[in-house]
């Protein structure tokens, strides 16, 4: 009995060391990183952790208001934390890059949803969609020299 109370405390101390771990990967990281990369960076931690153990702390983290996720280009999820997200997002549908900018309105909007409605925010999902300066101009440049080829033809 006693000896396997060890080995259950080993346990738990393993679980909580990788769920520490997976959330100090998504604080520390500089940019949006999806599940399949948060597990490539656990496994330099913890060797012996396993995909689906990542997605179990992913979604306990985002019902518990820790870890915030997002689908940026439809397919991949990304997740990012709590306390550092208060920003939305921009995303670029020429090049696919994800621009951050600071919205304190919506923590205003966050506290005054709390106290009128008692409504408990765990996520806020604001998304702009659009083009990044480097793509316009690369579509600026593709349209005249499309106009280009035509005016020699002529
Ligand atoms: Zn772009
Ligand atoms: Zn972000």
């Amino acid at each position: 009995m006693a000896r396997r109370n060890v080995i259950d405390t080993r346990l738990a101390g393993r679980t909580t060391q990788q769920r520490q771990l997976i959330l100090k990967i998504i604080e520390q990281a500089d940019r949006h990183l999806d599940a399949e990369e948060i597990y490539q960076l656990a496994r330099q931690g913890s060797p012996n952790i396993s995909l689906s153990t990542v997605y179990r702390n992913l979604q306990l983290f985002k019902e518990q208001g820790l870890v915030e996720e997002h689908q940026f280009d439809g397919m991949r999820r990304c997740y990012e934390r709590v306390p550092t997200s208060r920003h939305h997002h921009m995303v670029c549908l020429g090049c696919g890059r994800v621009f951050e900018f600071n919205c304190p309105s919506t923590e205003r909007i966050k506290s005054r949803l709390s106290m009128e409605k008692g409504f408990k925010v765990t996520a806020v999902d604001v998304r702009f969609v659009g083009y990044c300066p480097k793509c316009q101009r690369r579509l600026r440049h593709a349209l005249n020299d499309k106009e280009m080829v035509q005016a020699k033809r002529r």
